[in-house]
C-alpha cells in the first residue's frame, strides 16, 4: 500500500510575527517546515509534495535541504494549493494532506491515520475536544450565544484519504473553496471521521504560539558523565595538566602526553554521551597515539557531541596530587580547557587537592584526575 504526502505550505502570513512567512521560522533550531517533512519520512511515507508560495523557492530549498521531497506552486487558497499538489502526486493508495503550519507531527499519529485508511475509512483527521466555554459574541465583543461544546471537536492535520475517492472528490468540486480536505470529501457525501489527535500539533497562527511550540516539542535532557583517571610518575622535567606545561622535577608516563586531567574529561564527555571510553577510541596499543598531544582527544569528544547534538553545559575537573602545585596554573587550565571546548570560562571548572600524604598519591607515586561534564542533549 503506497503512502504520499502533500503539505500545504503557500501561506505568505506573518500573523504569527516575524519577517519570514511563519512555515520557514525556525523552532528549535530547525525550519517549521523540515519538522513535518522529516516527520512523515520517517513514518515511511514514500512520496512529499510540498505546494509553497509564490517567491518562496529558496526558502524551500534552504528548509528542504538533502530531503527526498518536491515543491509544487501553490495557489491562491487552500484548496487550489491542495489541488495544484494533488496533479504531482503520482498513483497511491493514501494521501495525507498536512498544514505545514503545525510542525508536532508525530509518528504515532502518522501511523493511527494510514492504518484508519488501511482499514477501510475513506476520510480520517485527528482532533481534541473542545475544552474552553465556546460563545458567540457580536460588536464589541458582547456575548449574543452560548454554544454547547459536547460533540464539538477541534479538527487537526494531516488528514488521510482513500486516494482514488479524494481525487474524485476535487475533481467534482469544481473551483470551490473549502475550510480544509474533510470538507471536500463531507461536500461530496462521503462520510468523514476523527480519531485522537496531539496538543502538539497545534497551529502556529498568533505572536507567541512559536515559543509555546519549541517548549512542548523541546526533548533535550541534562546527563552527566564521570571520568577518572591515573598516570604514574616517570623521568622528565614536566608534566601537562588540562593542556599546560607545568615545569616539575618528574614527568608523568604515559602512551600519550599523559594529561590526565583531559583523560578524565575526555571519558566524562564520552560517558555523558554513552560512546565507551577513551581507550576504546585512542586504543594505547595504536601507534599513532604515542607521544599524542591531549588535545586531539578532547577536541574529538566534543566532535562526537556536535554530531549527537549535544551541546556542553559546564565541565568540572579535579586533580589529585601533592605536588607540583597546581593554583599557580589553575586559571591557565581553565582557559586552555575553554577554548578548546569553545566554552566561556565560567562553564569550565579546574580544581586541585590532596590526599594528606596517604596512599600512592601522597606518596607521589602518580597523579590522578576525576571529571564531570554535564551535556544537553536530544531524545534519539
Ligand atoms: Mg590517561
Amino acid at each position: 500500500m503506497k503512502v504520499s504526502a502533500i503539505i500545504v505550505a503557500a501561506g505568505a502570513g506573518s500573523r504569527a510575527g516575524g519577517e519570514l512567512p511563519k512555515q520557514y521560522n525556525r523552532l528549535l533550531g530547525k525550519p517549521v517546515l523540515r519538522w513535518s517533512i522529516e516527520a512523515l519520512l520517517r513514518a515511511g511515507v514514500e512520496e512529499v509534495v510540498v505546494a509553497i508560495g509564490a517567491g518562496q523557492d529558496e526558502f524551500f530549498r534552504a528548509a528542504a535541504s538533502a530531503l527526498p521531497v518536491r515543491a509544487v506552486q501553490g495557489g491562491a487558497t487552500r484548496t487550489d494549493s491542495v489541488r495544484a499538489a494533488l496533479s504531482a502526486i503520482s498513483d497511491t493508495d493514501v494521501i495525507l494532506i498536512h498544514d505545514a503550519a503545525r510542525p508536532g507531527l508525530s509518528e504515532t499519529t502518522i501511523r493511527a491515520l494510514i492504518e484508519a485508511v488501511r482499514s477501510g475509512a475513506i476520510g480520517v483527521a485527528p482532533a481534541l475536544p473542545a475544552a474552553d466555554a465556546l460563545q458567540r459574541v457580536g460588536a464589541n465583543n458582547v456575548v449574543v450565544e452560548e454554544i454547547a461544546r459536547e460533540n464539538l471537536l477541534r479538527v487537526q492535520t494531516p488528514q488521510a484519504f482513500n486516494a482514488a475517492a479524494l481525487r474524485a472528490a476535487y475533481a467534482a468540486i469544481g473551483n470551490g473553496t473549502f475550510a480544509d480536505d474533510l470538507a471536500v470529501m463531507r461536500a461530496r457525501g462521503a462520510e468523514t471521521k476523527l480519531i485522537a489527535g496531539d496538543p502538539r500539533l497545534m497551529k502556529i497562527t498568533y505572536p507567541g504560539d512559536l515559543e509555546m511550540l519549541a517548549r512542548l516539542l523541546d526533548d533535550r535532557f541534562v546527563s552527566v558523565g564521570q571520568g577518572i583517571d591515573a598516570h604514574r610518575f616517570g623521568g622528565g622535567d614536566h608534566v601537562t595538566l588540562c593542556g599546560v606545561r607545568i615545569p616539575h622535577e618528574k614527568g608523568l608516563l604515559g602512551h600519550s602526553d599523559a594529561d590526565a586531567g583531559w583523560h578524565a574529561l575526555v571519558d566524562a564527555i564520552l560517558g555523558a554521551l554513552g560512546e565507551g571510553d577513551i581507550g576504546a577510541h585512542f586504543p594505547p596499543s595504536d601507534p599513532q597515539w604515542k607521544g599524542a598531544d591531549s588535545e586531539k582527544f578532547l577536541r574529538h569528544a566534543l566532535h562526537l557531541a556536535d554530531a549527537a547534538g549535544a551541546t556542553i553545559s559546564h565541565v568540572d575537573v579535579t586533580l589529585v596530587c601533592e605536588r607540583p602545585k597546581i593554583g599557580p596554573h589553575r586559571e591557565a587550565m581553565r582557559a586552555r580547557t575553554a577554548a578548546v571546548l569553545d566554552l566561556p570560562i565560567d562553564r569550565v571548572s579546574v580544581k586541585a587537592t590532596t590526599t594528606e600524604r596517604m596512599g600512592f598519591l601522597g606518596r607521589e607515586e602518580g597523579l590522578a584526575a576525576f571529571a564531570t561534564a554535564t551535556l544537553l542533549r536530544r531524545s534519539s
